[in-house]
Parts: C-alpha cells; sequence; structure tokens
C-alpha cells in the first residue's frame, strides 16, 4: 500500500521535530549509574577503581566507598591473582584496545559467581591512556543451565552407551557409523574401535548391501523423519539373525541434518517361537484332519460289527477274534474321539450344553464305566462319598469323560493289584473332586507339563500303556471351560502314586430337577434292592447311585449271601451280576425262583450282551437284562418302567 502523503489527504506531517534537549555529562552518569545487569566500572591506568554503578554494587556487594580507590584485582579468586591474571587482563586492553574473559569472579561475601568481562581502553584526545572501562556480567545462572545440559548429555549417553538388549548407535547423513553402545557390541559383536567409521551396510547381507538397499532406508528415513524394517542381519562372525530396525533421522536446533540414529533389535528368538507356534498350529490342524478321516472308515466297521454281534456265530474262534476286533475298534475310537477334541478344543469350537449337574451322580457313572479296565487290571476301588448332593454347571457327557479319563490312567498307571480311590467332597463355593492311587507315580520332571498336549512320561519298549499324551491335556481343557481348575500331586516314588484334584464352581440345584422330582414314582423310598457283585466297589457304587435315586440298598458278594438276603430283606428287586465265582448269576437266580414265594424282580447285570446270553438270563428267571456298564438313565428308566408298570422296551418280562 503506498503512503498517504498530506497533499492526498492523510494525516498532517508535524511541519518541524520537537526540540531535543542535549545530553549533557550528567545524562550518561545517570544511565551507567541506573544499568542493574552489569556492574560497570572505570579503573584508572594502574587498575584502581575509579567509579561504581548500581549494578556493580547488586553484583558483587560493596558499596562505592569500600572500592573506590582499590586495585580491581580483589574481585579475582586468588588462583588468578597468583597468575597475575588481572594484571595481564589490563595489558592485553592497553595493546588491543579491548579484552574479553569469561571465569570465576568473587562477591564481598566470598562467593564466586561465573563472570563475563569486557576491559575497553580508554584514551583521551592526544591518545594517552586515561584508564578503562569495565563491564561484568553474572553469567552464574547460564552457567549452570549449561552444566545442567551437559550433565544430562552426559546421563543421557552414559544410559545409551549401557543399553544391552537393543543396538543404539548413531550414523552420520552419509551412514558412517559415528557411536556404538554396549547392545551394539553384545548383538553385532564388533568393539566400538573397530567398526566406528565404516559404513553401516556392513551389518547387511552381501546381496542386499549391493542392491543399494541400506542407502534408501537412510534416504526413507530423512524424507520421512523415521523409517522402520525387519530383515536380516549379519555379525561379525557372519552368522545372521533376525532384526527390526528403526532409523530416525537426527536434525540440530538449526534443522541441519547432521545424521541418524539406528536402534536395531534381535527379533532371533521372537521369530523362532512365532515359527514354532506356526507349526504347532499345522500339527493340531493336521490331527484334527487325521482324526475325522479315520472316522470315516471306522463307522461301517463298528456297523459291520453290530451285524456279527447279532448273528449266531458256531465258531469259537470266530467269535473270539470278533470280540478281539470289537475290544481293538472300542479303543481305537477313543484315540480318534480325542484326536478330534483337541482340534474342536484349539480350534474354540467346542460346544458344551451346560446345565445343572448333580456331580455325585455324574461321578457313579464315570466309576461304572471305567468298572471293566479296575476289574481287569484287579485294582480295588474305594469310593469316598458323604456329601448330601452337589451340584455344578456342567456338560454330562465332558464332565463324565474328565472323571474317566481320571480313572483310566489311574488304572493304566497302576500295577495290576492296586488302590484306586475317589473322594468327592464341598470344598467352600467349589465341589472338590480327587482321583488318587498308589501307582508308579509322576516323576518331578514331568510333574509340570503333564497337562501339556502329547506330553508323556517314558513307557517301556512295548509301550503297555499305549495312549497319544492327549489325556490329561483334554481334562485340563475340559475343567477351564468348566470354570474350574485341575492340579496333579505326585512324590515320585513308585508305589506312593498320584493324585488329581479337579475344582468344579457349585451351583444351586434346579428347582424343578432336584432330587425329589427325579426320584421314580411309586415311593421309591419304601422300595428296597439288593445289589449283588463280587466285585465289592462295583455293588457299592452301584448300590450309591440307587440310593442317589431315592431307593433302600442292601449289598451281597456271592451268591448264598444273596439268597439269604432275599430270604431275609425281602427285596423288591435285585441288580445280579451274572458273572459271580462260585454260583453264578444264573444259578442264584434259578434258586431264588425256585425257593422264594414272591420271588423279587431279578435284574441281570453283565459284560456280555448277545442274544443266547439273554436268552439264558430270561431262562433262569431274570425280567431285564442290562450290559455293563450300566447307565444311570438307562437303570432308572428301566426300575421306573418295572415299578410304574411301564414297558419302554428296555424292560423283558420273563417268559
Ligand atoms: P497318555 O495316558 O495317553 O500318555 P495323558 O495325557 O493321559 O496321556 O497322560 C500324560 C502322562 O502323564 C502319561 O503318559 C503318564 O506318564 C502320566 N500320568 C497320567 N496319569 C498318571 C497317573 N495316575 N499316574 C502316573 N502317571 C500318570
Amino acid at each position: 500500500m503506498k503512503n498517504a502523503g498530506p497533499e492526498e489527504g492523510g494525516m498532517p506531517m508535524p511541519a518541524e521535530a520537537p526540540a531535543v534537549r542535549p545530553v549533557g555529562d550528567a545524562d550518561y552518569r545517570l544511565m551507567v549509574d541506573s544499568v542493574l545487569d552489569y556492574a560497570i566500572f572505570l579503573l584508572d591506568p594502574e587498575g584502581r577503581i575509579l567509579s561504581w554503578n548500581a549494578g556493580a554494587q547488586q553484583m558483587k556487594g560493596y558499596e562505592a566507598s569500600e572500592v573506590i580507590g582499590r586495585h580491581f584485582s580483589m574481585f579475582y579468586p586468588p588462583e588468578l591473582r597468583d597468575v597475575d591474571w588481572p594484571q595481564r587482563e589490563l595489558d592485553a586492553a592497553r595493546a588491543q584496545g579491548r579484552f574479553e574473559d569469561e571465569g570465576w569472579r568473587l562477591r564481598k561475601d566470598g562467593t564466586r559467581f561465573w563472570a563475563n568481562v569486557v576491559l575497553t581502553r580508554l584514551v583521551d584526545a592526544d591518545g594517552g591512556l586515561r584508564g578503562y572501562s569495565k563491564i561484568t556480567r553474572d553469567l552464574s545462572e547460564r552457567q549452570q543451565q549449561e552444566e545442567l545440559l551437559r550433565t544430562s548429555e552426559e546421563r543421557f549417553r552414559l544410559m545409551v552407551e549401557g543399553i544391552k538388549d537393543y543396538a543404539i548407535f548413531m550414523l552420520d547423513p552419509d551412514g558412517i557409523i559415528s557411536s556404538w553402545n554396549a547392545g551394539a557390541r553384545l548383538n553385532k559383536g564388533y568393539e566400538a574401535g573397530e567398526i566406528i567409521g565404516q559404513h553401516f551396510s556392513v551389518f547387511y547381507p552381501r546381496n542386499v548391501a549391493e542392491s543399494g538397499w541400506p542407502a534408501e532406508e537412510l534416504r526413507r528415513a530423512l524424507a520421512d523423519g523415521r523409517f522402520e524394517d525387519e530383515g536380516w542381519r549379519v555379525r561379525k562372525d557372519g552368522t545372521r539373525f533376525w532384526a527390526s530396525v528403526v532409523i530416525t533421522a537426527v536434525r540440530d536446533h538449526s534443522g541441519r541434518h547432521i545424521g541418524f540414529a539406528k536402534v536395531t533389535r534381535d527379533l532371533t528368538e521372537r521369530r523362532r517361537i512365532s515359527v514354532l507356534e506356526e507349526e504347532g498350529r499345522r500339527v493340531t490342524t493336521f490331527l484334527a484332519m487325521l482324526g475325522h478321516e479315520l472316522r470315516n472308515p471306522l463307522a461301517p466297521i463298528v456297523s459291520a460289527l453290530t451285524i456279527m454281534e447279532m448273528e449266531s456265530i458256531e465258531s469259537a474262534t470266530l467269535r473270539m477274534t470278533r470280540d478281539v476286533i470289537a475290544r481293538q475298534v472300542d479303543q481305537m475310537r477313543r484315540l480318534i474321539d480325542d484326536l478330534l477334541d483337541v482340534g474342536r478344543i484349539t480350534s474354540g469350537k467346542l460346544r458344551l450344553d451346560l446345565v445343572p449337574l448333580d456331580l455325585r451322580e455324574a461321578t457313579l457313572e464315570a466309576i461304572e464305566a471305567s468298572e471293566p479296565l479296575i476289574r481287569s487290571r484287579s485294582h480295588t476301588l474305594d469310593v469316598d462319598i458323604e456329601c448330601p448332593e452337589l451340584w455344578v454347571r456342567g456338560d454330562r457327557t465332558r464332565v463324565a469323560q474328565i472323571i474317566g479319563n481320571l480313572l483310566t490312567n489311574a488304572a493304566k498307571y497302576t500295577p495290576p493289584g492296586g488302590r484306586i480311590a475317589v473322594r468327592l467332597d464341598e470344598a467352600g463355593l467349589n465341589a472338590e473332586l480327587s482321583v488318587s492311587d498308589n501307582g508308579i507315580g509322576i516323576p518331578p520332571k514331568l510333574l509340570p507339563q503333564v497337562f501339556d498336549l502329547f506330553v508323556q512320561g517314558e513307557q517301556d519298549v512295548a509301550r503297555s500303556q499305549g495312549g497319544l499324551g492327549l489325556g490329561l491335556s483334554l481334562v485340563q481343557q475340559l475343567v477351564a471351560l468348566h470354570g474350574g481348575d485341575i492340579a496333579a500331586y505326585s512324590s515320585g516314588h513308585p508305589g506312593k502314586g498320584s493324585e488329581f484334584i479337579v475344582r468344579l464352581p457349585r451351583t444351586q440345584p434346579p428347582a424343578e430337577t432336584g432330587a425329589a422330582a427325579q426320584k421314580p414314582p411309586g415311593g421309591t423310598a419304601q422300595r428296597r434292592i439288593l445289589v449283588v457283585d463280587d466285585n465289592r466297589d462295583a455293588a457299592k457304587t452301584m448300590a450309591l447311585l440307587l440310593q442317589r435315586m431315592g431307593y433302600h440298598t442292601d449289598v451281597a458278594y456271592d451268591g448264598p449271601s444273596t439268597l439269604a438276603a432275599v430270604k431275609t430283606g425281602a427285596p423288591e428287586a435285585v441288580i445280579l451280576d451274572i458273572g459271580l465265582p462260585g454260583m453264578s448269576g444264573l444259578e442264584v437266580a434259578r434258586q431264588i425262583t425256585a425257593q422264594v414265594e414272591r420271588p423279587p424282580r431279578l435284574i441281570a447285570a453283565t459284560g456280555y450282551g448277545q442274544d443266547q446270553d439273554r436268552e439264558d438270563s430270561a431262562a433262569a428267571g431274570f425280567c431285564a437284562h442290562l450290559t455293563k456298564p450300566l447307565r444311570a438313565d438307562e437303570l432308572a428308566q428301566l426300575l421306573d418302567s418295572l415299578f410304574g408298570g411301564v414297558s419302554d422296551g428296555v424292560y423283558r418280562p420273563a417268559p
């Protein structure tokens, strides 16, 4: 915009500048005397003090009267006076016209301050030396700040130098290494002395260095302020490591580019772990797939077996081989089911059907199911379930699987004739189930990993216990899915055995399906059932199960005492094991039917479910034939139909 002149109608200019008062010596004196930030005073040619301003008084603490006429060396510390420094300052100022210095000076109270001093030679019109002016500034504060900065830089440098987990070093703008910390030394193997001054491309595999990538990294860091990369780098000894690298362009306070900071982290271990994790995932996916593929051919084999079992086979050899196939197929089915479960759990596809569940009942059922294995290895089983009903929220099949697996292991890892104990009780807000044995125990080395996938203890060459190391891992994960936990205890001494304790959170019993609601119609409380089995544990658990359903129970372990109990106790039903030693169950049934006027209902319990077996039991007077392991719901249904008179297909009246 153009300035508007008076002729253009702008602001009128003053016709004349106001008169200015001429500045006299007094003004100069006032000006100098009043300055507070600088000590300003005059010295005569010998260095004696001639004047003293307010700044001098404030800075040095002397009144004018205390200093006028004295030599200015009084402000210098002894070490400077000893070397005649004040005189050398004067000489320099006289020779060069001006002398500037920085250093310690003294106040009246003896304290020191860091001063900037300018001495100026004063000459008169004839060129004669009249003296010197001396202007002193107190730089203590600035000095302190610079000192602080220096020490903080020093500390920072020491810190960076000491860091061991990261290689941190500086590059100049061309990529030449200019600093080196402990992490860099450890990580890359070079000492500072041998690497500073080299180009940082020595850390790259040769083909990468030759492709120009290092320079490209610097270019990108400069363009964007920062560049991040991951890749192989080379140590001094030629080995490679996988590195995460951050390069930051460094500028000084004026914005000038002065180099790069490079931070490198060795990720080899992390990369190794993620590769292993990926492999682990692939293996579990493969196992799940394997499970599916194996199950397909298994299904028709199982169907074929069922058909074979329906046929009466004359040849004992063929019957024996068919039973071998049946047992082995069953074993294979269990392994495949475990494989599939591992796949389901690791992929998060396992669905639990959580309902209020009486853990007593689930435990007894699982014991029932494991009973053949326990018996085949001649173990005794102690069952300690004193507590009243114990409700948890659980998936019926999975809870049975948890307990079944623990019982199977206890039976497997205990030499024949051992003792297995199951204890169930409340523990605060939890239900606590313990399965213990007096078997081979778990060595301390194995104990911490015993729940890991595929982990197995040492087994003999024949691998007599078989298995894939999946069972306990599945148990642990199923327990966790139920909101519980499991722990394993063992001293590792053979014969001292192991104990597994499962804890599941307790829940309220459901109002409509409580114990009362589960009782069969017809007033089970009045009904008495006699359970007969030479395996005392099997007899006792069956009795417990029946009590749980609301029946009164008695137990007998052989034929003669069964006959006696029927005559004296008058049970309304007898669940009779066919395979009793001495007097067989069939014989016992025949004698009861023959000797007792109003014989109780006789239910056969046996491992054999062929047509011939059923016909034999019916002929002996049994009204129903159940195959072991007995299932609680099947049994409840049968008793219900017996006492309630409802026929449901399981119940077979005697001919
Ligand atoms: P598997 O039985 O198929 O080997 P598990 O996961 O069920 O797999 O068990 C893992 C390992 O834990 C077993 O190989 C065995 O060494 C050990 N183990 C499990 N239960 C017991 C037990 N009751 N007594 C001794 N060792 C056991």
